[in-house]
């Protein structure tokens, strides 16, 4: 498990510090609190931020920098959608500092936030500029079934924006001003800090527009529809086989359909990702005798990830793309 070391450690001298921070008893602003924190004045112990699943996570991580301690509370290798919380988590949601989730993806987050009220709470979902379903893929019939099983709003949006770099970049802002607020002290780190992620971004949207510009097929058939803001982005006609939530198993109408379209369109790659079985993309791929690569929606990132973190990951998917879709 090399990529959650840090987060790991630092749960587990959590209550060290805060028992060092009661004892100490000052006040907010108080200079040289004698607990071995950073140079610089401030001497504040990091804020303790949740993120709901990896995007966000990242996000946050690279906008707090080192004022901030962020749990994650969906292990890497879990499907975010189906995420269940523990008890602990839940009461965590409770004593944070700040809680980042993204409304509408995970409902036993958004009815354990709903439970606990956190202290501070940012909804990524108000700066990430979503798209109702049918805008964001071209492919929305019957097989998104809504929300059959729990009665909760699944939303009329399309939760997956991280997938696009510059909607990511816009909530890296979101990120960064909200810690300012709950944190003015460091409020010119946390800003300077999501200008410098705003840049990679750029950078990475830049590599995507020149890498995708020229191709011999724009069609893209995956396997759960979480790739639509990507395709929205860089001009691509996205087909999910599943519906928006991964786990829903297509028809046979549908499978059918989908392979229809794939011989119709000519398509040569079927795309799978990495947390999901890959007999769905495998079935319409030997019906068409097309060939299967991987396309991580980063929804998380643990051994088998193509990438460290989500820009490596997303590079590899540039790389992927091109391959399957043929680009010069
Ligand atoms: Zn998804």
């Amino acid at each position: 498990m090399p990529y959650h070391p840090r987060s790991r450690s630092v749960l587990a001298a959590l209550p060290l510090a805060l028992v060092l921070a009661s004892c100490g008893g000052g006040a907010d602003g108080d200079t040289g609190t004698g607990t071995g924190a950073t140079s610089g004045g401030a001497g504040a112990e990091p804020l303790s931020v949740v993120a709901s699943f990896y995007p966000l996570q990242y996000l946050t991580q690279q906008v707090a920098g080192e004022h901030a301690e962020v749990d994650v509370l969906t292990s890497p290798g879990v499907d975010p959608h189906e995420v269940e919380l523990s008890p602990r988590q839940i009461a965590e949601l409770g004593s944070a500092d700040l809680v980042v989730v993204l409304a509408g993806l995970q409902p036993a987050v958004d009815e354990a936030v709903a439970q606990q009220s956190p202290q501070h709470t940012l909804d990524i979902a108000d700066a990430a500029d979503l798209l109702a379903l049918g805008e964001s893929t071209v492919e929305h019939d019957e097989h998104v079934d809504a929300g059959a099983d729990d009665g909760h709003d699944h939303g009329a949006e399309d939760p997956h924006f991280w997938l696009d770099p510059l909607r990511y970049a816009d909530a890296a802002d979101a990120v960064a001003a909200r810690l300012a607020e709950v944190d003015p002290e460091n409020a010119d780190a946390y800003l300077a800090n999501a200008e410098a992620l705003v840049a990679e971004l750029t950078t990475l949207d830049g590599e995507f527009q020149r890498g995708l510009a020229t191709c011999e097929t724009r069609d893209v058939v995956t396997t759960h529809e979480a790739f639509g803001y990507l395709g929205h982005r860089y001009d691509l006609n996205v087909i999910g086989i599943t519906g928006i939530s991964p786990e829903s198993e297509p028809s046979p109408a549908r499978l059918a359909e989908v392979t229809a379209q794939v011989r119709d369109l000519g398509v040569g790659t079927i795309f799978t990702e990495p947390l999901l079985p890959p007999g769905i993309a495998e079935t319409v791929a030997q019906e068409t005798g097309a060939s299967v690569l991987t396309l991580d929606p980063v929804e998380g990132i643990n051994d088998a990830s193509a990438g460290a973190d989500y820009l490596g990951v997303m590079r590899a998917n540039l790389a992927a793309l091109r391959d399957g879709l043929v680009c010069s």
